[in-house]
């Protein structure tokens, strides 16, 4: 169905419509040589017959069937994919075992397991109460940062910006007083857990609060755009603003709602840009190509280096256009 529709937009420009065909060409010859792997839930590839172009990327993770035609390759689910879909470091604790995984949206994968043997957990003869609260103090102070360098090992592998810590009782309130600051401040949920719960009732838990904690975020994130639009701070918003600052190389970070999409123009000798519908390129007068100018700008932030913020639907942020960006300077 949308190879018919590309087909008909393009009936009038025999070299496009030529493209296309060889382009999609390409693409069936791919899927009927390379079945779907057995972890693979998701697929995008990149073609272009004229650039002798073909990218193809296996991702563990189901994503939107979408075919888009367009003259440079759109990115923007993909990028979209990264925000969301960050992974997450979980540590469950006790004063004597730690388990370490990491979370993503569609797999828990186990780390670490390690455990002490503390002195028993009751007094031995002859030693004072005193002096065996004290070398179990020491013990468990061990323990902790024993199991610190095993997560800042397991933070070189899989960066993680959140870190969610859980287990009985106090010891991982203990480990969270013993984390160095840069670690702490990373640290989004303390909870209650038993240590030995299972891995999938893990993904259940830390998954729903991970989605939590992205909301609250992207909250949080909206409402230092508005304090900083109220002083004339370091922002931008709406598409116009935040698009000449992405040009300028300003922007820092992104701000733009999930799935919104503008309708605008581009002019691929002038390299003019705009929203909205024309025919004909206000500098040139010759035909422009329609776009979803904002994927154009999302893509222009990434080449240019901003971070990427997507915001699930914000009345605050659809106010202002739907995009607002932090920028480096004014
Ligand atoms: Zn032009």
């Amino acid at each position: 169905m949308r190879e018919t529709a590309c087909r008909k937009a393009l009936a009038g420009k025999p070299d496009l419509l030529e493209n296309f065909d060889l382009s999609l060409a390409s693409v069936r010859a791919y899927l009927a040589d390379n079945p779907p792997e057995p972890k693979q839930k998701g697929l995008v590839l990149f073609s272009c017959a004229k650039d002798e172009c073909f990218e193809a990327f296996r991702l563990s993770v189901p994503l939107k069937n979408l075919m888009v035609l367009d003259t440079s390759p759109y990115i923007r689910p993909l990028a979209r994919l990264r925000d969301d879909w960050e992974s997450i470091a979980v540590v469950i604790l006790d004063s004597e075992n730690a388990r370490l995984f990491t979370v993503s949206s569609d797999r828990v994968t186990a780390r670490k397991k390690n455990g002490v043997y503390l002195l028993g957990k009751h007094k031995k003869g002859g030693m004072s109460q005193m002096r065996f609260q004290r070398l179990r103090r020491q013990a468990i102070r061990a323990f902790h940062k024993d199991v610190l360098g095993d997560l800042k090992k397991l933070l070189r592998v899989e960066p993680a910006d959140q870190i969610f810590l859980g287990g009985p009782g106090i010891a991982k309130v203990q480990f969270l007083d013993s984390l160095p600051p840069g670690i702490r401040k990373r640290v989004t949920e303390v909870v209650d857990l038993d240590l030995n719960v299972p891995e999938g009732e893990i993904r259940r838990r830390f998954v729903s609060l991970a989605a939590v904690e992205e909301r609250r975020q992207d909250r949080a994130h909206v409402e230092v755009l508005l304090a900083e639009i109220l002083k004339d701070g370091l922002v931008a918003h709406g598409w116009d603003e935040v698009t000449k600052a992405v040009r300028a190389g300003k922007v820092e970070v992104l701000l733009v709602t999930s799935g919104l999409k503008l309708r605008g123009w581009k002019c691929e000798r002038c390299k003019v840009v705009g929203l909205g519908d024309r025919s004909t390129c206000p500098s040139c007068g010759k035909p422009v190509s329609e776009m979803d100018a904002m994927e154009r700008t999302v893509k222009e932030a990434t080449q240019r280096g901003a971070q990427l913020e997507f915001v699930a639907r914000d009345p605050d942020l659809e106010a202002l256009g739907g995009i607002g960006a932090f920028l480096r300077y004014k």
